[in-house]
């Protein structure tokens, strides 16, 4: 029976597995590669996906596949080689891209999300005769078809029946659709300046694909960015626009979409299944030209795309922390180059790798200078050493406050930390609450009236009360977002406060209300790095930082880094329009060079200095990172197991295995290893996968190639 029957390779999603192993089976139905069947795999229905169709196989025992799924591919060539890109760099499965790639109602999972259809009447073509009736109500609806089937019952009436039945219509299923978005604002023409219409020369008449615009806060880099995409449109080309997590879509939705009208795709996290995958068909079909999304849009499937831009290019949330790790600049990069299109890297604070790229000219680097309206804001830093604070607040910050409301301006706090209290200590018997999965300090939030683990997310209920000796009593030790905002508030009774930070967004569309209360009406927006991101708000003449130091005081080798890119980036809030800005920045540590960077506004400095140390500590750019953590519920095996990977890997520098924080109940320990080569790299990553396999170990194995921190 086999015989007559084609055999197909395919993945299957399944946790056992041996990493991108294919398995075989005998097809009796049509299909092609890149759809997926119902097949049978350790006594268990699951999905797989078709790899290689008309395999041949020595094996005489091949199940059959039970059904198959879809009659068109999901993927295309270039997504299928792109997972295979994806898969080899960061030492991931290809079912595993797959997934992310997919949008949820498409996963090649059993348990995909389901799609709602509605019935809708299209017109089609018959020769059986009308009567004099259902002719005249067929010419007055035709017009208006394709519509709902509910409406065109309630308008047709007791003809519906007939026109259906005799063929001059018919009913087709489509995906639910959303609510169309409602605009805003309409767009307003800016003549561009001398220096945005440079940046655009460059870029359009270059050899080059990849470039970095490197240009300072309020320079009018979404100009730039509006302009080259108008440009590849009239070409009859897609354009690919990516921001990142969530912060700053609502913002730039809005400015696309003043430009370039309502037929754009819009894909980020907060979309239903639903919603995603109705954005998907827009793009697969062709149905609109420009995407704005962040991270996952960069797997939408284009067919002709003509331009990526990736504005805030250094921001985390570019790159997935959970399997497969990918960062969305290099998929970014394989597509420029699949669809031999260019590819716009911008930022004010450009990643040292970008940076360091462009430098040596492996991206084409190109500049905004100066701000569209005023200078650069003035810096000013408020020394705790010598200021004293109240709640947390320095006198000067409080006065600068009190000027700018008055003079009906606004004001921008941040504080990179959420919840109430950051650690909830006994004032009886000094017992920490902390979290029992992860051994960390739990966060009070007051709102909720719990704990949080801000590792883990779990929460916990609060008695007020410590369960070791019973005292009511507690530090009030350091804050967060939602302490700020009570002390501010108190400070400043008659002001409007919006508070932005994970809480407050958590709810869909939270974030673009949010945006609008602080624009239409709001005094002070306070929030965590959220604010810091991209925000564009004219009347802040205000910026105020607090606990600038914090991000310093980690042991990640980034630390400096993402502490320079937060601190420059959220004083570029301040004095976007025509009014100055100025920016009060509460430090330990004035002196620091960071501190000292932000000052002058000085990315070049900064990134010379960085440089250095990385240099000196050998990280990357200089050198290409993976980290291995290695998890069981006791310590000594998960150690054990990193000392014999590390004793297998001689021929490169690896750093542990040093224990770090625990996750899920479980005990972890850490390797690092530094390559000089990322060919190298993935090498020698993918044999420790079939080295760790061999060991037969119960200790979980977890790879993260290229991280962006250590502690990730
Ligand atoms: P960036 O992203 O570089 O920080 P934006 O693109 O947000 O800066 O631009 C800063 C502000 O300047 C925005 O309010 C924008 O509307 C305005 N702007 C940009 N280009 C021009 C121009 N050519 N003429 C007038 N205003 C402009
Ligand atoms: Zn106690
Ligand atoms: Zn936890």
């Amino acid at each position: 029976m086999i015989k007559n029957m084609k055999l197909i390779n395919v993945y299957v999603e399944h946790s056992s597995m041996q990493l991108n192993q294919l398995f075989t089976y005998a097809c009796p139905y049509p299909v092609s590669v890149g759809c997926r069947v119902k097949i049978n795999f350790a006594n268990r229905e699951v999905v797989g996906f078709v790899e290689e169709v008309d395999v041949t196989s020595d094996c005489d025992r091949i199940k059959e596949v039970i059904e198959v799924l879809d009659t068109k591919p999901l993927l295309n060539m270039e997504l299928m080689q792109l997972a295979q890109y994806i898969s080899t760099r960061f030492v991931c499965n290809v079912i595993s891209v797959y997934k992310t790639m997919l949008p949820p109602a498409l996963k090649p999972s059993a348990h995909h999300a389901k799609i709602i259809y509605e019935e809708i009447i299209v017109a089609a073509s018959s020769n059986e005769s009308l009567t004099k009736k259902q002719e005249e109500v067929y010419q007055r609806l035709l017009p208006d078809l394709p519509m709902k089937a509910s409406l065109f019952r309630k308008e047709a009436k007791s003809i519906a029946k007939a026109l259906l039945e005799k063929g001059y219509v018919q009913i087709e299923k489509i995906p639910k659709t959303s609510k169309k978005r409602q605009l805003r604002y309409s767009d307003t023409h800016r003549s561009l300046t001398k220096e945005q219409q440079a940046a655009i020369e460059q870029i359009s008449t270059s050899e080059n694909s990849c470039f970095l615009l490197h240009g300072v806060t309020g320079s009018g880099k979404t100009e730039v960015f509006l302009q080259l995409a108008q440009d590849v449109l009239a070409q009859g080309k897609q354009v690919l626009f990516l921001v990142p997590e969530i912060g700053l879509t609502p913002m730039m939705i809005e400015r696309v979409m003043a430009r370039f009208g309502e037929s754009i795709a819009i894909y980020h996290s907060q979309l239903n299944a639903q919603e995603k995958y109705e954005q998907y068909c827009l793009v697969r079909d062709q149905k609109v030209s420009i995407v704005v999304g962040t991270r996952s849009a960069c797997f939408m499937p284009f067919s002709n795309l003509g331009l990526i831009l990736m504005d805030e290019e250094h921001d985390a949330s570019y790159k997935q922390d959970n399997m497969p790790r990918y960062h969305t600049r290099d998929v970014a990069l394989f597509r420029a180059k699949y669809h031999q299109c260019k590819l716009v890297l911008a930022s004010a604070t450009p990643s040292l790798e970008s940076y360091a790229r462009a430098y040596k000219g492996v991206y084409e680097l190109v500049e905004l200078k100066y701000r569209i309206y005023e200078k650069m804001p003035k810096i000013k830093f408020i020394n705790l050493k010598k200021e004293t604070c109240t709640n947390g607040i320095s006198t000067s910050l409080i006065q600068a406050m009190q000027a700018c409301l008055e003079r009906k301006e606004q004001i921008i706090l941040l504080l990179n930390r959420r919840g109430y209290l950051p650690t909830v200590r006994c004032a009886n018997c000094n017992e920490v609450f902390v979290c029992p999965d992860c051994g960390i300090a739990l966060t009070y939030h007051k709102t909720e009236d719990l704990l949080m683990c801000h590792s883990c997310g779990n929460t916990y209920r609060f008695d007020h009360e410590c369960p070791h000796c019973h005292s009511h009593q507690f530090y009030e030790l350091g804050m967060g977002t939602e302490k700020l905002e009570e002390q501010v508030q108190s400070l400043f009774p008659q002001a409007k406060i919006i508070r932005m930070d994970a809480d407050s967004t958590r709810k869909k569309n939270a974030h673009a209300r949010l945006l609008e209360s602080f624009e239409t009406s709001g005094d002070i927006l306070i929030g965590t790095q959220m604010v810091a991101k991209g925000l564009d708000f004219p009347r802040v003449t205000l910026v105020g930082i607090l606990q600038a130091d914090q991000s310093l005081l980690h042991s990640e080798y980034r630390s400096c880094e993402m502490a320079y890119q937060m601190l420059e980036q959220a004083s570029g809030r301040s004095g976007r329009g025509r009014k100055e800005g100025n920016v009060l920045i509460q430090t330990y540590d004035p002196d620091h060079y960071v501190m000292q960077c932000v000052l002058h506004h000085d990315y070049l400095s900064f990134f010379k200095k960085e440089m250095a140390y990385r240099h000196l500590g050998l990280y990357p750019p200089y050198v290409y990172l993976c980290t291995i953590i290695y998890s069981h519920s006791e310590l000594p095996k998960a150690l054990q197991v990193a000392k014999m990977t590390k004793t297998y890997l001689q021929t490169v520098q690896v750093l542990g295995p040093v224990e770090i924080s625990m996750r899920n109940q479980k005990k972890r320990v850490r390797l690092v290893i530094k390559a000089k080569s990322e060919q190298f790299l993935e090498d020698l990553v993918w044999d420790l996968v079939s080295y760790h396999k061999k060991m037969k170990t119960n200790v979980k194995q977890d790879i993260n190639m290229y991280p962006l921190g250590l502690e990730e």
